[in-house]
C-alpha cells in the first residue's frame, strides 16, 4: 500500500512527531533543528537570536474573539516568547484563493495591523500569491518571526523533580470557539478564543523568577500533548491534578456534548510554565497581575514516578496515564 499523508500527520500529535523525526529531522537535521524548540535558537555575532515560522489555515477565518490575521501574528510571537525571546520582526506570506473578497482581505490585514501593534512587533517582509479557485481554501497565511533572547537557558534539561507546573489560564477556549463557529453550534455558555500575545505575560513571569525551567504554549494537541512532549524520554514523570485544571463551563459543556477531552483541545494564548517549587508563588503572582494570566493556576508537578509519562490524579482518587494526542480530533483549528 502506498503511504499517504493524512490529517493526523498535521494534528501536532503522535503521527506528526513520527513524521518530523523520521523524515524531516532525518533528512534535514542539524544541531539547531534537532533541539525541536518552539523557536530555533542560535547566535548572530554575539547576540542570541530566536527564529520561528508557522502557517495558519484555520477554518472559519473569523471566530468569536479572533481571526486568522491576529492569530498569525500571536502564534509566531508566542513561539518566540516561550523561548525567552523578545519578539521583534515578523514576515507575512499570504496564499489567497482566486475570487476571495477584497473587503475580507482588508479586514484580515487590519487585524494583522492591530495585533502587531498589541504585540509590539513589526511586519517587515512578506509575500502574496494567488492560486486558482479550489487550489486552496480562501486564504492561508504563513508568518515567521525573529526575536532577541533576554532569558537564557529555558530547557527541558533544567527541569528537576518537585518543580511545579503552572498553566496561565483556562484550557480549550480556542478550539471550542472555532468549532462552535464552524459547525454553527450554539452552547449555553459562549466561548471566546484565548488567542493573545504572550510576550508581556511571559516577560513578567521571567522577571519575577530566575528559576523558570521551561515554557511551551499548548497549541495543537492541547495540554496533554505539550506535557507529553516535555516528559518524552525524560528522567521524570509529570503529574497533574484533575481537580486543579482550569476549564470553563462552556468548554466542559461543549466537550461533553461532542465527546472531546479538554486536555487535548488547542489553546492559542496560554502558556505552560515549569518553575522551581520555591518560586511557584512568585511566578504565579506575577502572572495573575496580567490580564491574560489572571486565572493562572498550578496544576501539578514533576515527579519521580512514571518516568517519561504524564499521569492524571483523577478527582475520583485514581491515576490515569495521559497519552499524547493520537489521530486528529479537530483539523484546521489554527
Ligand atoms: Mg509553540
Amino acid at each position: 500500500m502506498v503511504e499517504k499523508i493524512t490529517l493526523s500527520h498535521g494534528s501536532g500529535g503522535r503521527l506528526m512527531h513520527e513524521l518530523v523525526d523520521n523524515l524531516i529531522l532525518k533528512e534535514l537535521g542539524n544541531s539547531v533543528l534537532r533541539e525541536k524548540k518552539d523557536s530555533a535558537i542560535f547566535k548572530i555575532g554575539n547576540r542570541k537570536t530566536a527564529f520561528t515560522t508557522d502557517s495558519y489555515v484555520v477554518n472559519p477565518l473569523f471566530f468569536p474573539g479572533g481571526d486568522i490575521g491576529s492569530m498569525a501574528v500571536y502564534g509566531t510571537v508566542n513561539d518566540l516568547s516561550v523561548c525567552g525571546a523578545r519578539p521583534l520582526f515578523i514576515s507575512l506570506s499570504l496564499i489567497i484563493e482566486e475570487g476571495f473578497d477584497r473587503a475580507l482581505l482588508e479586514k484580515i490585514i487590519k487585524s494583522v495591523k492591530l495585533a502587531s501593534k498589541k504585540a509590539g512587533v513589526y511586519v517587515v517582509t512578506g509575500d502574496t500569491k494567488v492560486v486558482e479557485k479550489g487550489s486552496c481554501d480562501k486564504i492561508f497565511i504563513n508568518t515567521s518571526g525573529i526575536g532577541e533572547i533576554y532569558y537564557d537557558g529555558l530547557s527541558v534539561e533544567n527541569i528537576r523533580q518537585g518543580d511545579r507546573i503552572i498553566i496561565s489560564g483556562p484550557i480549550g477556549d480556542h478550539a471550542i470557539s472555532v468549532l462552535s463557529k464552524r459547525e454553527g453550534i450554539e452552547f449555553k455558555t459562549k466561548v471566546k478564543t484565548d488567542s493573545a500575545p504572550l510576550n508581556d505575560l511571559i516577560y513578567r513571569a521571567l522577571k519575577a523568577s530566575k528559576k523558570v525551567r521551561f515554557m511551551r504554549d499548548p497549541t495543537r494537541g492541547g495540554l496533554a500533548t505539550t506535557l507529553n512532549e516535555i516528559a518524552r524520554g525524560a528522567p521524570f514523570g509529570i503529574s497533574i491534578d484533575e481537580g486543579e485544571l482550569p476549564i470553563r463551563d462552556g468548554v466542559r459543556e461543549a466537550s461533553e456534548l461532542l465527546g472531546f477531552d479538554p486536555l487535548y483541545l488547542a489553546c492559542e494564548g496560554r502558556v505552560v510554565v515549569i518553575v522551581a517549587k520555591e518560586d511557584e508563588a512568585r511566578a504565579l503572582n506575577a502572572m495573575r497581575r496580567h490580564k491574560d494570566g489572571k486565572d493562572a493556576k498550578a496544576i501539578g508537578e514533576i515527579s519521580a514516578d512514571y518516568r517519561g509519562r504524564v499521569y492524571l490524579n483523577t478527582s475520583a482518587g485514581g491515576k490515569r496515564i495521559v497519552e499524547m494526542l493520537s489521530g486528529e480530533q479537530l483539523p484546521r483549528i489554527c
